[in-house]
């Protein structure tokens, strides 16, 4: 991970790109996120369509890596390490969502959990932070 945020903020120095706003680097993670999500457009494709589909694999690499740069990017002008913001989330995540809870009520055909338990986590979650 070092060597990744050294080569980016080396990439960043060296064409003077080290002083942006946080608020560009927000709006510029939302917009590779989009270009990664137009890969996907019109299609319901499942993990394994997906990866027999070269084309639509190398697009995905480079909409991915368009999102990674700029998120560390934005940790590397914050000043944020970017293995604690990620660890410090999963530990929130784990807590909330109890991996023995959410697996046994995963569906099996996506895996995604998006069953009434997790749900009813969700949405209270959501109630909670409404004013
Ligand atoms: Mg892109």
């Amino acid at each position: 991970m070092k060597n990744i945020e050294s080569e980016i903020k080396r990439f960043l120095v060296e064409r003077g790109w080290d002083k942006l706003r946080p608020s560009d680097l927000a709006k510029s993670i939302s917009i590779e996120a989009a270009e990664l999500l137009e890969v996907f457009q019109w299609t319901s494709l499942d993990i394994e369509e997906t990866k027999r589909d070269a084309q639509r694999i190398e697009d995905i690499k480079k909409e991915l890596a368009d999102v990674f740069i700029y998120a560390i990017e934005m940790a590397i002008l914050l000043h944020l390490d970017v293995e604690k913001i990620v660890m410090a989330k999963l530990e929130q995540v784990r807590r909330k969502y109890p991996a023995e809870l959410m697996r046994k009520n995963a569906k099996e055909e996506s895996g995604s959990g998006a069953d009434p338990k997790y749900w009813k986590i969700k949405n209270s979650a959501r109630r909670s932070k409404k004013p």
